[in-house]
């Protein structure tokens, strides 16, 4: 019998094309009189726009949006939300992540409109980062109350940042499947999550005004943040933390180069974690379907494109294994490691035997 425990996440999620026409009423909902919108300068105009039925409501606008939320940033955000009464987010990732600081220390309610696959506004996660170092905490406060999931206002991004976004979520969901709080409902909704990915993806890459394409994707990244914030993060997600923040490495690209050789190490040890991926990719091979899917949408030959030198992995093996978690479906040794981390520095296809 299978046995689990599932903390369900509350929220509210509004989806469509031309949902967005529904944030009116979704403010009425919170009977709010002094919003703070949270948008970055790029996404302001389109902000504003949204907003012109309620302007009278918009208290103040904060726009000093920056990567991974640097203290002054969230400080300079919660000055703005002196006698704020709800927060309202425009954006990506990074803007959901300044709301978020703002809520951590505020309690304010936080109706967030995404405009990129960051999936950040389905999980309770925070970031605040101060000079280089980014700290993480989960707390219920910052889950946003209501979600407004528009492709439309996704068309925009440029497909490179869609894809690597994009691949972001699929590492949610493949790493769902042995992530330390998995139970049959984060694992269905991943399942689910890399079918919509593994759909929008290349299409996305080939025509990025295909708005069915942009669907899945939304949808897929809706499912990944979902999946990730009730499983949480494991083995894949340490090595490029430890891969990302040793060597200065791009966060995306990190993760889908090393993605397949986690799952091919993991694969023989969770055979049904690797059937329901092949499976969710339409390929009958789980690892070589998600390595043609990158090699598809141009996601660089190993780690050595990204400006690693061969014998970088090996000086943080220690580090990783100190993270590794304990129940991952294949024991991670050191020697099990350093042939996962050679092929992904290669680039060579990632096979299952490299999980002996
Ligand atoms: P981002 O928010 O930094 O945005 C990237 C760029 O895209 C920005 O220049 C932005 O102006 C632009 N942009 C946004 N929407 C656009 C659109 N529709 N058209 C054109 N340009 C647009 O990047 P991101 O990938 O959305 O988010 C990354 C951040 O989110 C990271 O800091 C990451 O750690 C965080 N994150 C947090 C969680 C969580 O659970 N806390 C989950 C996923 C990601």
């Amino acid at each position: 019998m299978t046995t689990f425990t599932y903390d369900a996440l509350p929220g509210r999620v509004v989806f469509g094309f031309g949902a967005v026409a529904e944030l009116p009423a979704e403010i009425d909902a919170f009977d709010a009189q002094r919003i703070l919108l949270i948008a970055g300068a790029s996404e302001l105009e389109l902000a504003r726009a949204l907003c012109a039925p309620f302007a009278d409501r918009i208290m103040t606008t904060f726009s000093g949006i920056r990567p991974h939320v640097p203290i002054e940033v969230a400080d300079s955000a919660r000055e703005a939300a002196a006698d704020a009464d709800l927060l309202l987010c425009v954006g990506g990732g990074s803007t959901t992540g300044t709301a978020k600081a703002v809520a951590l220390t505020t309690g304010l309610p936080i109706i967030a409109v995404p405009t990129t696959y960051a999936g950040s506004e389905v999980t309770p996660v925070w970031g605040l980062t101060q000079g280089s170092r980014k700290t993480t905490g989960t707390n219920s406060v910052v889950l946003p109350r209501t979600v407004i999931y528009d492709p439309d206002l996704t068309l925009t991004l440029p497909a490179s940042l869609s894809v690597a976004s994009g691949l972001n979520a699929m590492a949610h969901c493949v790493e769902a499947f042995w992530a330390p709080r998995r139970n049959p409902v984060s694992s269905a909704v991943a399942a689910d999550g890399i079918r919509h990915l593994a759909a929008g993806l290349p299409a996305i890459a080939a025509d990025p005004g295909d708005g069915t394409a942009r669907a899945d994707l939304l949808l897929g990244a809706y499912l990944a943040g979902s999946a990730f914030a009730v499983a949480g993060s494991g083995l894949h997600h340490k090595i490029c933390h430890v891969l990302g923040g040793a060597f200065d490495l791009p966060h995306a690209e990190t993760h889908a180069i090393v993605l397949p050789y986690v799952l091919a190490l993991n694969a023989p040890n969770a055979p049904e974690a690797a059937s329901r991926i092949a499976s969710a990719l339409g390929h009958e091979n789980p690892v070589q379907g998600l390595h043609e899917l990158g090699t598809k949408l141009g996601v660089p030959e190993g780690l050595r494109a990204l400006g690693l030198s061969e014998s970088d992995p090996e000086t943080v093996i220690d580090d990783i294994l100190a993270l590794a978690p304990a129940d991952n479906p294949t024991p991670v040794t050191r020697d099990g490691l350093k042939n996962l981390l050679r092929a992904a520095w290669a680039g060579t296809a990632p096979t299952r035997e490299e999980a002996a």
